[in-house]
Protein backbone atom coordinates (compact mmCIF):
# COMPACT_ATOMS: atom_id res chain seq x y z
CA UNK A 1 0.00 0.00 0.00
CA UNK A 2 2.75 2.50 0.70
CA UNK A 3 3.74 4.18 -2.41
CA UNK A 4 6.89 6.43 -2.46
CA UNK A 5 7.01 9.98 -2.07
CA UNK A 6 3.25 9.85 -0.93
CA UNK A 7 2.33 12.25 1.86
CA UNK A 8 3.17 10.72 5.36
CA UNK A 9 -0.18 9.25 7.44
CA UNK A 10 1.81 10.81 10.30
CA UNK A 11 4.37 13.25 10.37
CA UNK A 12 6.33 14.59 13.74
CA UNK A 13 9.09 17.43 14.36
CA UNK A 14 9.88 17.95 17.96
CA UNK A 15 12.42 20.18 18.19
CA UNK A 16 12.51 20.08 21.79
CA UNK A 17 10.26 19.29 25.22
CA UNK A 18 11.09 20.06 28.77
CA UNK A 19 8.92 19.45 31.66
CA UNK A 20 8.74 21.85 33.83
CA UNK A 21 6.95 21.04 37.38
CA UNK A 22 6.97 23.59 40.87
CA UNK A 23 10.07 22.56 43.18
CA UNK A 24 11.43 20.23 40.84
CA UNK A 25 14.36 20.57 38.50
CA UNK A 26 13.08 20.96 34.67
CA UNK A 27 13.79 17.76 32.66
CA UNK A 28 14.03 17.85 28.93
CA UNK A 29 12.40 14.58 27.44
CA UNK A 30 12.94 14.81 24.21
CA UNK A 31 15.42 17.12 21.44
CA UNK A 32 15.82 17.10 17.38
CA UNK A 33 13.32 13.97 16.66
CA UNK A 34 11.81 13.98 13.57
CA UNK A 35 10.13 11.31 11.42
CA UNK A 36 7.09 10.13 9.41
CA UNK A 37 5.04 7.07 8.96
CA UNK A 38 4.02 6.20 5.35
CA UNK A 39 0.67 4.52 4.78
CA UNK A 40 1.02 0.56 5.52
CA UNK A 41 4.26 0.99 7.42
CA UNK A 42 5.08 -0.40 10.62
CA UNK A 43 7.64 1.89 12.38
CA UNK A 44 8.79 0.41 16.06
CA UNK A 45 10.55 2.89 18.25
CA UNK A 46 13.37 1.53 20.61
CA UNK A 47 15.77 3.41 22.99
CA UNK A 48 16.56 3.41 26.55
CA UNK A 49 13.95 2.98 29.12
CA UNK A 50 13.50 6.35 30.54
CA UNK A 51 14.47 8.08 27.53
CA UNK A 52 10.96 10.07 25.99
CA UNK A 53 9.76 7.62 23.95
CA UNK A 54 5.72 7.67 25.83
CA UNK A 55 6.56 11.43 25.26
CA UNK A 56 7.38 11.43 21.81
CA UNK A 57 3.86 9.47 21.81
CA UNK A 58 1.58 11.45 23.98
CA UNK A 59 2.94 14.53 21.98
CA UNK A 60 2.59 13.41 18.22
CA UNK A 61 -1.28 11.88 19.11
CA UNK A 62 -2.16 15.54 20.23
CA UNK A 63 -2.02 14.79 24.13
CA UNK A 64 0.65 17.16 24.98
CA UNK A 65 1.21 20.11 23.27
CA UNK A 66 3.25 21.71 25.51
CA UNK A 67 6.40 21.68 23.40
CA UNK A 68 8.70 22.99 20.75
CA UNK A 69 7.81 21.53 16.98
CA UNK A 70 4.94 20.40 14.87
CA UNK A 71 2.93 17.16 14.30
CA UNK A 72 0.13 16.85 11.64
CA UNK A 73 -2.02 13.26 11.32
CA UNK A 74 -3.19 12.72 14.77
CA UNK A 75 -7.04 13.00 14.22
CA UNK A 76 -5.83 9.44 12.26
CA UNK A 77 -4.45 8.15 15.19
CA UNK A 78 -5.72 5.04 17.72
CA UNK A 79 -3.43 4.70 20.46
CA UNK A 80 -2.71 0.91 22.83
CA UNK A 81 -1.09 2.47 25.81
CA UNK A 82 0.84 0.10 28.26
CA UNK A 83 -1.71 -0.58 30.57
CA UNK A 84 -5.25 -1.86 29.26
CA UNK A 85 -6.70 1.31 30.36
CA UNK A 86 -10.37 -0.56 30.43
CA UNK A 87 -13.27 0.61 32.68
CA UNK A 88 -13.48 -2.09 34.66
CA UNK A 89 -17.77 -1.10 35.29
CA UNK A 90 -18.73 -1.64 31.64
CA UNK A 91 -18.50 -4.44 29.37
CA UNK A 92 -16.16 -5.78 26.58
CA UNK A 93 -18.56 -4.18 23.90
CA UNK A 94 -19.36 -1.21 25.90
CA UNK A 95 -15.30 -0.69 26.18
CA UNK A 96 -14.52 -1.33 22.17
CA UNK A 97 -17.36 1.20 21.55
CA UNK A 98 -15.68 3.79 23.52
CA UNK A 99 -13.13 4.19 20.63
CA UNK A 100 -15.97 5.33 18.51
CA UNK A 101 -16.57 8.96 18.12
CA UNK A 102 -20.34 8.94 19.53
CA UNK A 103 -22.42 8.93 16.25
CA UNK A 104 -20.93 6.13 15.25
CA UNK A 105 -21.34 3.94 18.58
CA UNK A 106 -23.64 1.91 17.11
CA UNK A 107 -21.91 0.72 14.30
CA UNK A 108 -21.69 -2.89 13.08
CA UNK A 109 -18.56 -4.31 15.12
CA UNK A 110 -18.85 -8.18 14.41
CA UNK A 111 -15.90 -8.50 11.79
CA UNK A 112 -14.10 -6.58 14.34
CA UNK A 113 -14.49 -8.72 17.49
CA UNK A 114 -14.25 -12.08 15.37
CA UNK A 115 -11.01 -10.81 14.15
CA UNK A 116 -9.59 -10.57 17.50
CA UNK A 117 -11.52 -13.49 18.75
CA UNK A 118 -12.99 -11.53 21.02
CA UNK A 119 -17.06 -13.26 19.77
CA UNK A 120 -17.26 -14.68 22.94
CA UNK A 121 -16.32 -12.19 25.60
CA UNK A 122 -18.44 -9.53 24.02
CA UNK A 123 -20.80 -9.28 26.97
CA UNK A 124 -18.07 -9.99 29.66
CA UNK A 125 -16.71 -7.34 32.01
CA UNK A 126 -12.59 -7.13 31.95
CA UNK A 127 -11.85 -8.44 35.69
CA UNK A 128 -13.06 -11.82 33.81
CA UNK A 129 -10.36 -11.78 31.26
CA UNK A 130 -6.43 -12.38 31.48
CA UNK A 131 -4.00 -9.73 30.89
CA UNK A 132 -3.61 -11.35 26.94
CA UNK A 133 -7.27 -10.59 26.45
CA UNK A 134 -7.75 -7.40 28.06
CA UNK A 135 -4.87 -6.42 25.86
CA UNK A 136 -7.24 -7.71 22.88
CA UNK A 137 -10.42 -5.18 24.15
CA UNK A 138 -7.80 -2.60 24.25
CA UNK A 139 -6.45 -3.12 20.83
CA UNK A 140 -10.41 -3.84 19.32
CA UNK A 141 -11.07 -0.12 20.75
CA UNK A 142 -7.68 1.69 18.96
CA UNK A 143 -9.25 -0.04 15.54
CA UNK A 144 -12.92 0.54 15.69
CA UNK A 145 -12.71 3.92 14.42
CA UNK A 146 -10.51 2.24 11.29
CA UNK A 147 -7.63 4.14 12.27
CA UNK A 148 -4.72 5.21 9.81
CA UNK A 149 -2.15 5.26 12.24
CA UNK A 150 -2.05 2.51 15.19
CA UNK A 151 0.17 3.80 18.08
CA UNK A 152 1.50 1.20 20.40
CA UNK A 153 3.28 1.86 23.46
CA UNK A 154 4.70 -1.61 24.18
CA UNK A 155 1.34 -3.20 24.16
CA UNK A 156 2.91 -6.68 25.12
CA UNK A 157 5.11 -6.12 28.16
CA UNK A 158 4.36 -8.92 30.50
CA UNK A 159 2.45 -11.29 28.44
CA UNK A 160 3.93 -14.87 28.08
CA UNK A 161 5.56 -15.65 24.28
CA UNK A 162 2.92 -17.14 22.68
CA UNK A 163 0.12 -14.47 24.10
CA UNK A 164 2.60 -11.90 22.70
CA UNK A 165 3.08 -13.61 19.76
CA UNK A 166 -0.60 -13.96 18.70
CA UNK A 167 -1.28 -10.48 19.69
CA UNK A 168 1.86 -9.53 17.38
CA UNK A 169 -0.28 -11.48 14.38
CA UNK A 170 -3.15 -9.56 14.75
CA UNK A 171 -1.60 -6.36 14.17
CA UNK A 172 0.58 -7.33 11.46
CA UNK A 173 -2.63 -9.29 9.68
CA UNK A 174 -4.74 -6.13 10.27
CA UNK A 175 -2.16 -3.79 8.60
CA UNK A 176 -2.20 -6.61 5.86
CA UNK A 177 -5.58 -6.50 5.51
CA UNK A 178 -6.39 -2.42 5.48
CA UNK A 179 -2.93 -1.04 4.89
CA UNK A 180 -3.25 0.96 8.45
CA UNK A 181 0.13 1.89 9.30
CA UNK A 182 1.77 1.28 12.81
CA UNK A 183 4.05 2.74 15.21
CA UNK A 184 5.18 0.57 17.87
CA UNK A 185 7.32 1.46 21.41
CA UNK A 186 8.79 -1.53 21.93
CA UNK A 187 11.69 -3.09 24.17
CA UNK A 188 11.55 -6.12 22.02
CA UNK A 189 14.41 -6.21 19.50
CA UNK A 190 13.66 -9.13 18.64
CA UNK A 191 9.80 -8.26 18.20
CA UNK A 192 10.83 -5.33 16.40
CA UNK A 193 13.37 -7.18 13.93
CA UNK A 194 10.43 -9.41 13.03
CA UNK A 195 7.42 -7.62 12.29
CA UNK A 196 8.90 -3.71 11.26
CA UNK A 197 9.68 -1.97 7.78
CA UNK A 198 11.38 0.36 9.53
CA UNK A 199 13.59 1.18 13.09
CA UNK A 200 13.97 4.54 14.68
CA UNK A 201 16.55 4.35 17.04
CA UNK A 202 16.67 7.35 20.28
CA UNK A 203 19.24 8.00 22.75
CA UNK A 204 18.99 8.37 26.17
CA UNK A 205 17.06 11.32 27.65
CA UNK A 206 16.27 13.90 25.85
CA UNK A 207 15.57 11.15 23.12
CA UNK A 208 16.84 12.49 19.80
CA UNK A 209 17.28 10.50 16.77
CA UNK A 210 20.31 7.95 16.41
CA UNK A 211 19.43 6.50 13.60
CA UNK A 212 16.19 5.26 10.80
CA UNK A 213 16.81 1.80 10.09
CA UNK A 214 14.94 0.18 7.15
CA UNK A 215 14.14 -3.65 7.52
CA UNK A 216 14.32 -4.23 3.33
CA UNK A 217 13.20 -7.81 3.31
CA UNK A 218 9.38 -8.42 3.11
CA UNK A 219 7.77 -10.19 6.49
CA UNK A 220 7.21 -13.47 5.13
CA UNK A 221 10.68 -14.07 3.72
CA UNK A 222 12.51 -13.60 7.25
CA UNK A 223 13.98 -16.50 9.31
CA UNK A 224 15.93 -16.69 12.27
CA UNK A 225 19.13 -16.21 10.35
CA UNK A 226 18.43 -13.14 9.06
CA UNK A 227 16.79 -11.94 12.21
CA UNK A 228 20.25 -13.11 14.39
CA UNK A 229 22.76 -11.69 11.42
CA UNK A 230 20.31 -8.41 11.38
CA UNK A 231 20.27 -7.73 15.26
CA UNK A 232 23.97 -8.28 15.30
CA UNK A 233 24.74 -5.75 12.76
CA UNK A 234 22.50 -3.12 14.95
CA UNK A 235 24.25 -4.41 17.98
CA UNK A 236 27.94 -3.85 17.05
CA UNK A 237 26.44 -0.63 15.21
CA UNK A 238 24.88 0.88 18.05
CA UNK A 239 25.61 -0.91 21.19
CA UNK A 240 23.95 1.34 24.03
CA UNK A 241 20.65 0.83 22.26
CA UNK A 242 20.50 -2.83 20.85
CA UNK A 243 21.85 -5.14 23.55
CA UNK A 244 23.98 -8.19 22.11
P1 LIG B 1 10.15 6.31 28.17
O1 LIG B 1 8.76 6.09 27.69
O2 LIG B 1 11.17 6.38 27.07
O3 LIG B 1 10.57 5.30 29.20
P2 LIG B 1 9.06 8.81 29.23
O4 LIG B 1 8.68 9.56 28.01
O5 LIG B 1 7.97 8.16 30.00
O6 LIG B 1 10.22 7.76 28.89
O7 LIG B 1 9.82 9.80 30.22
C1 LIG B 1 10.96 10.55 29.83
C2 LIG B 1 11.47 11.37 31.00
O8 LIG B 1 10.53 12.38 31.33
C3 LIG B 1 11.70 10.56 32.27
O9 LIG B 1 12.84 11.06 32.90
C4 LIG B 1 10.45 10.82 33.06
O10 LIG B 1 10.73 10.70 34.44
C5 LIG B 1 10.13 12.25 32.69
N1 LIG B 1 8.68 12.51 32.76
C6 LIG B 1 7.70 11.80 32.14
N2 LIG B 1 6.49 12.33 32.39
C7 LIG B 1 6.71 13.39 33.22
C8 LIG B 1 5.85 14.36 33.84
N3 LIG B 1 4.53 14.35 33.65
N4 LIG B 1 6.44 15.32 34.62
C9 LIG B 1 7.77 15.35 34.79
N5 LIG B 1 8.63 14.47 34.24
C10 LIG B 1 8.12 13.51 33.47
MG1 LIG C 1 7.36 4.62 28.14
Amino acid sequence: MSVAGAEPVLQVAIDSKWYRSRGAEPVEAVRNLAFGIAAGEIVCLIGPSGAGKTTTLRILLGLDTAFEGRVSGAEQAGIVFQEPRLLPWRSVEHNVRLGLPRVRRSRDLDALFARLGLTPWRSSYPKALSLGMQRRVALARALAAGPLVLVLDEPFVSLDDAAAAELRGLVVDTVDETGMSVLMVTHNVAEAIGIADRLLLVSRRPASLIADVALDRPRQARDRSWAETTRATLAARYPGIIAL
